[in-house]
C-alpha cells in the first residue's frame, strides 16, 4: 500500500485501513473543511486507498481562498498609500485581487512586511510612531484570538497608528450553507482539530441533529485523517448522525475558554462574503464598537472599488466541492503556482495547489477492493 509506510506507525495504518474497507458498504461522500487537511489527504494519496467509489470532497477550509476579493481589492488600497506600512502573513501576498497583488505592490515601493504574528505588527507600531501600521486580520476561528490579543494589547498602549482590516470567518455557517444546497452530495464531514481546539465541538451539535449528518473532529496526521474518515463512515453503516472526536489529545467539547473569552471582547458577529461562495449569514467576525478606532476599513473609508473575479476561474465551485480542480481548463496550463489565476492556486492550503504539487490530472475514486 503506497505511503502507508512513510505514516508515524505504518502497522496501525493498514489495520485502520483494512477496517474501514471492511466496513464501507457503499461509494460515500466525506468533506473535509480545512486546507492543511486537504493537503495531507492529496500528498500522502489518501484519497486514493478509500474504498472503491468513496470520495473525499474538498471543502471551503482554505482561509486564503475564502477572503473576499473585495477585502483583498482593500488591502491594496490601504498598502498603497505613502503614509501606510501594510503587515500581513506570507500567503496573502501573492492572493489575486482585481488589478493585482501584495508582492506586486511591494515590488513597485509599497512598505508591505511579512510578519509571523499580529503582536509583531503591533511591535512595529510601537517603533515607527510616524507611521500607519496595517494588519491584514484574515482566518478561521484559529486565528481570531491572536488578533483580538493584538487589538487589546495596541488599546492598552494606547497606539493610535495601528489598526487591523479585518475579515474573520466561522466554519459553522458555512458547513449550514453547504447542506442546505439542494445539490450537496456531502454525508459527512471531518471537523478541523484546531478550530475545534479553540472553539469546542459544541456549535456542530445542532447541525449533525438538524441535517443528520455524522461530524467528526480530525486532527492533521495522515493517521488522524484516515482514523476520521473510519469513524465517520461506520457512524454512516450504523445510521448514527452524532459528532464525535478523533482529535482527543488536543481537543475538548467546550474548548478553549480563554481564547474564546479574548474573540467575545473584541469581536462581533457578521455577516460576511465568502470568495467564490458568496454572502453567508453570521458567518464573520468583526470588530466590536468599542475596539472600532482600530478598523483600518473606518479608518481610512476606501470606497469606489469595482472588484471582478479572473473569468476562467472556477473557485466557487472548487471551494464548495461541487468541482475538482481537474476540471478547471486553466488547472496546470494557464494557472499554475508561479501563475496563479485564482487563490486556490496560490496558497499552502489551497484545494487546487495541493493538486498540482501532487501532479495530479484526474481525481482519484478509492480503490478496488
Ligand atoms: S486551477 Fe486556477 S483558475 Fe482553475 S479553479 Fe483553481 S485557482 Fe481557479
Amino acid at each position: 500500500m503506497r505511503y502507508l509506510d512513510e505514516y508515524r506507525d505504518p502497522e496501525l495504518a493498514r489495520h485502520v485501513l483494512d477496517r474501514l474497507r471492511r466496513t464501507a458498504t457503499r461509494p460515500w461522500r466525506v468533506m473535509e473543511v480545512c486546507g492543511g487537511q486537504t493537503h495531507t489527504l492529496v500528498r500522502q494519496g489518501i484519497d486514493a486507498l478509500l474504498p472503491a467509489g468513496m470520495r473525499m470532497v474538498h471543502g471551503p477550509g482554505c482561509p486564503v481562498c475564502v477572503t473576499p476579493l473585495e477585502t483583498l481589492d482593500r488591502a491594496m488600497a490601504i498598502a498603497a498609500r505613502p503614509e501606510v506600512t501594510f503587515a500581513s502573513f506570507g500567503d496573502m501576498l501573492r492572493v489575486p485581487g482585481t488589478r493585482t497583488d501584495l508582492l506586486a505592490l511591494r515590488a513597485g515601493g509599497a512598505d508591505v512586511r511579512v510578519v509571523y504574528s499580529p503582536m509583531d505588527a503591533v511591535r512595529i507600531a510601537e517603533a515607527e510612531p510616524e507611521r500607519e501600521v496595517v494588519f491584514l486580520a484574515v482566518g478561521f476561528e484559529t486565528t481570531a484570538p491572536a488578533n483580538a490579543m493584538a487589538a487589546l494589547h495596541a488599546r492598552r498602549l494606547g497606539l493610535a497608528n495601528f489598526s487591523l482590516l479585518v475579515s474573520h470567518v466561522l466554519v459553522p455557517p458555512a458547513m449550514t450553507a453547504l447542506l442546505a444546497d439542494p445539490d450537496c452530495e456531502v454525508q459527512a464531514f471531518l471537523a478541523a482539530g484546531h478550530v475545534c481546539a479553540v472553539m469546542g465541538w459544541r456549535q456542530y451539535e445542532p447541525i449533525a441533529a438538524r441535517w443528520r449528518v455524522p461530524i467528526v473532529v480530525t486532527g492533521f496526521e495522515p493517521l488522524d485523517l484516515l482514523e476520521g474518515v473510519l469513524m465517520a463512515v461506520e457512524q454512516l453503516e450504523e445510521g448514527r448522525t452524532e459528532v464525535v472526536n478523533q482529535y482527543a489529545r488536543a481537543v475538548q467539547r467546550a474548548g478553549n475558554r480563554r481564547a474564546q473569552h479574548l474573540v467575545e471582547q473584541v469581536f462581533r458577529i457578521t455577516d460576511r462574503t465568502w470568495r467564490g461562495i458568496g454572502p453567508l449569514p453570521a458567518s464573520g467576525l468583526e470588530l466590536a464598537p468599542e475596539y472600532a478606532a482600530f478598523d483600518a476599513a473606518r479608518r481610512f473609508g476606501v470606497s469606489g472599488l469595482r472588484s471582478a473575479e479572473h473569468r476562467g476561474c472556477i473557485a466557487g465551485a472548487i471551494l464548495t466541492g461541487a468541482r475538482e480542480p481537474t476540471d478547471c481548463t486553466a488547472y496546470g496550463t494557464r494557472c499554475t503556482p508561479r501563475t496563479p489565476l485564482g487563490a486556490p492556486m496560490v496558497s499552502a492550503e489551497g484545494t487546487c495547489a495541493a493538486y498540482h504539487a501532487a501532479g495530479r490530472t484526474a481525481t482519484p475514486t478509492g480503490s478496488p477492493p
